[in-house]
């Protein structure tokens, strides 16, 4: 079937009052985005639906896609046919002996948004119905769980029929919920933790620490890999490179080893908050999970998060470990998030770390360092990019030679 239109459902936007107008052009903004390849489009958002008019270009890579976005509830392919009822009833059919398979029940439904149409949505979807059950003699209509729904959309222009629906990404579009900073580190957890940050309309930004010469530039492009694979939810993402080797250094000369690890995730969290800051963001988001190593216990996170008052917001919480790499491979970052590049922490990390920091040591412990100098220094070494959908760092991985023997 040729198909003229994606129609596009938003999805949690219709709970939210007001703030309709800004949510809509924010989903069709950040649509545009992740179809800026096909110049034939033509979006038109409106209250409830945004019609997206492929004007000949191939539905299939569009709807997938569009399937990463979100802010979208559902979408379906539709085909546009004139106000002539015999028309509809003949696309109607043709589209149920596309879809139709023996023993699958059917339903009809209408909406009108052009209510000058001389049928009304009763009697397009009693006439409808009889069309079909005439072509089909046995069918089952069934009105609560039907295998099969031919939508039918009256409007000014035309009419639109569709039948086949996906499921899109759910959540809020991305930028909605305002800006925050995402501390990411080359594991599979941070990437995780972005993900869902920007499944509820957060637009994120990262914050990635490296330690030259003690840690590589691939560990570095590996961060920024991830960023990229990133994109594909919200578009562009800034990516804050901080250097972190001086700190580090000055820390492990000068404090017990057991508190080593803890003063470094002060420092960590101290230069992301001014980081946030500079950038105007909301909050800060980590891939920390509660009990997951010695600087995930509740203890731990006090003591580190002993150092701001900005909202710190774990996504990853109460995962399990299965759970989040479950959530990295839907997303495609475990396989990138597993490749072995040392990581700042790793390189500096003592060998039995505190579980239990107690949070006045800490503070007397770090009190000898002249924090000041060591930020402001760091900071002044800050490098920010732009990474956009697309970009790589890394040398792509092989194709799995399974596929091509
Ligand atoms: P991940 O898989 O995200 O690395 P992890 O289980 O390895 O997590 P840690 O290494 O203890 O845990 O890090 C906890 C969190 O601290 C990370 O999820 C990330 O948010 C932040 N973090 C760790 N290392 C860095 C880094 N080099 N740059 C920025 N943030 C970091
Ligand atoms: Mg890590």
């Amino acid at each position: 079937m040729e198909y003229t239109e994606i129609m596009v459902r938003y999805g949690e936007l219709s709970t939210k009052g007001k703030n309709r107008k800004s949510f809509i052009d924010r989903l069709h903004g950040n649509v545009a985005k992740v179809l800026k390849d096909y110049p034939n489009l033509v979006m038109r958002p409106h209250r409830d639906r945004l019609h997206i008019q492929l004007n000949g270009e191939d539905a299939q890579p569009i709807m997938e896609k569009l399937k990463n976005v979100f802010g979208i509830q559902t979408f379906s392919l539709s085909v546009k046919v004139s106000h002539d009822f015999e028309d509809v009833k003949a696309k109607a059919i043709e589209m149920m002996h596309e879809g139709w398979k023996p023993g699958m029940s059917f339903k009809v439904g209408t909406k009108r948004s052009d209510h000058s149409y001389h049928l009304d949505t009763n009697q397009i979807n009693l006439q409808l119905g009889d069309a079909i059950c005439d072509e089909f003699p046995g069918i089952d209509v069934e009105m609560k769980r039907p295998d099969i729904k031919i939508s039918v959309e009256v409007r000014q222009d035309g009419i639109y029929l569709s039948y086949l629906t996906v499921k899109g990404a759910g959540g809020l579009p991305v930028g909605t919920a305002g800006k925050a900073m995402l501390m990411l580190s080359g594991g599979i957890d941070s990437p995780v933790a972005g993900y869902l940050a920007m499944k509820r309309g957060v637009d994120i930004e990262m914050v990635h620490f490296f330690s030259p010469p003690y840690t590589s530039e691939q560990a570095l492009n590996k961060a920024k890999e991830l960023t990229s694979k990133l994109t594909v939810f919200g578009g562009n993402i800034k990516f804050i490179e901080v250097p972190f080797a001086e700190i580090q250094e000055t820390i492990k000369s000068s404090v017990p080893e057991g508190y080593l690890m803890t003063i470094q995730r002060r420092f960590m969290l101290r230069l992301t908050d001014m980081l946030r800051e500079q950038e105007n963001g909301l909050a800060i988001f980590n891939g920390e999970a509660v009990g997951q190593v010695a600087s995930q216990t509740l203890e731990s996170m006090a003591a580190i998060n002993d150092v701001t008052t900005t909202p710190i917001l774990r996504p990853v919480a109460t995962m399990d470990k299965t759970e989040i790499i479950k959530l990295a491979e839907d997303i495609d970052t475990f396989n990138l998030s597993i490749q072995p590049f040392e990581d700042c922490c790793t390189v500096f990390a003592p060998p039995s770390p505190k579980t239990r920091p107690n949070i006045e040591k800490t503070r007397k412990f770090e009190s000898s360092l002249d924090i000041d100098g060591l930020i402001e220094r760091s900071l002044a070494g800050v490098k920010i990019t732009t990474i956009e959908h697309g970009d790589h760092f890394m040398e792509q991985q092989q194709e799995d030679i399974s596929t091509l023997l």
